[in-house]
């Protein structure tokens, strides 16, 4: 099914994002993860790609088996390592194979990357454009609502989401962050700007410590005072923290909902565990 009739036809939607392994050889134990999760029916499954678009393949094993457990799948796509005759070849694989929905990524920067020629992506807007002329998908992108790490200001940041979006995108996703205001924010912005397509509003639940250094690299999120609060408490308790952790994003998705945000993507870093004590968290008020 597509995602832009899920989010139409359901008033509450949670989503999972789950990642394929690196090796081959451990793709037997994510689609195991893939089914542990699906039982706690999340309105559909993203999968992610590989930064340098060399696991497509990965990606398509994992989507086979969301979508084999009855679980609409969205496979991520990003563009910057590829080239078009590669992308090509990704899409006719999964035209093939009924993936109906893709998030349309640039993928980040490598350090001393060179862009070599025309046959290659600079942006997700050009990606988009590809997906949307071939015809058939409903596509997703990625937005910031702190501000993507490569843009000068959150204005030109603004202007070039728009552009993306008028590309033809069908939904977005944000980024991690761990302050609704910034949300709430963003997406006023967003409106203003012109921007009405329905924004899935990202969590990720911090259930241990190491987890946080890395997040603030990936996406330069910043954390609530209450937040550092929990970490500085429990950060050195891994039961404790990864208690914390699941209530923390539990009441991050209760304050967004009650405040009529009704499309939530968690971040589960492949923890089953994790996303079913949210899911259980908000039983009644999915249902709601
Ligand atoms: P873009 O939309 O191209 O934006 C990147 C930067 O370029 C921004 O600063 C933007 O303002 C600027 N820009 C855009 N268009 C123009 C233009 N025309 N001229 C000048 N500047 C422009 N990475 C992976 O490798 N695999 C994944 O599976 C993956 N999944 C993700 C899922 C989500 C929900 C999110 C939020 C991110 C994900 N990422 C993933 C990370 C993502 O690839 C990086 O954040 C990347 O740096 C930007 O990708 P983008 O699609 O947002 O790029």
């Amino acid at each position: 099914m597509k995602i832009s009739e899920i989010l139409k036809n359901r008033r509450v939607t949670v989503s999972f994002e789950v990642f394929p392994p690196k090796e081959w050889d451990k793709i037997e134990n994510t689609k195991k993860t893939v089914r542990e999760m699906a039982e706690s029916k999340p309105s559909f499954m993203s999968v992610t790609y590989g930064a340098a678009g060399t696991r497509a393949g990965f990606t398509t094993e994992i989507a086979r088996e969301v979508e084999n457990n009855g679980v609409t799948a969205l496979s991520h796509l990003t563009c910057l390592t590829s080239t078009k005759d590669k992308i090509d070849s990704v899409l006719d694989e999964w035209q093939a194979s009924g993936i109906e929905n893709i998030l349309a990524l640039r993928g980040d920067i490598p350090e001393g990357f060179v862009f070599p020629d025309e046959q290659h992506f600079h942006h997700a807007c050009e990606l988009v454009k590809i997906i949307k002329e071939r015809g058939g998908f409903c596509i997703g992108g990625a937005c910031y609502p702190e501000v993507h790490p490569d843009s000068a200001s959150r204005v030109e940041d603004i202007q070039h989401l728009k552009e993306k979006v008028d590309c033809g995108l069908d939904f977005l996703t944000t980024q991690m962050f761990f302050d609704n205001e910034v949300f709430f924010r963003f997406k006023e912005n967003c409106l203003i700007k012109g921007i009405d397509i329905p924004i899935i509003a990202g969590i990720m639940p911090i259930t241990n410590a190491n987890q946080i250094k890395r997040s603030v690299e990936l996406s330069g999120c910043k954390f609530p005072k209450k937040f550092e609060k929990i970490i500085e408490r429990f950060g050195d308790n891994p039961k404790a923290m990864k208690q914390a952790g699941i209530v923390y994003a539990t009441e991050q998705i209760i304050d967004l909902m009650a405040n009529g945000q009704n499309n939530i993507h968690i971040y589960t870093m492949n923890k089953p565990d994790v996303a079913g004590s949210i899911m259980k968290g908000l039983s009644e008020i999915i249902n709601e």
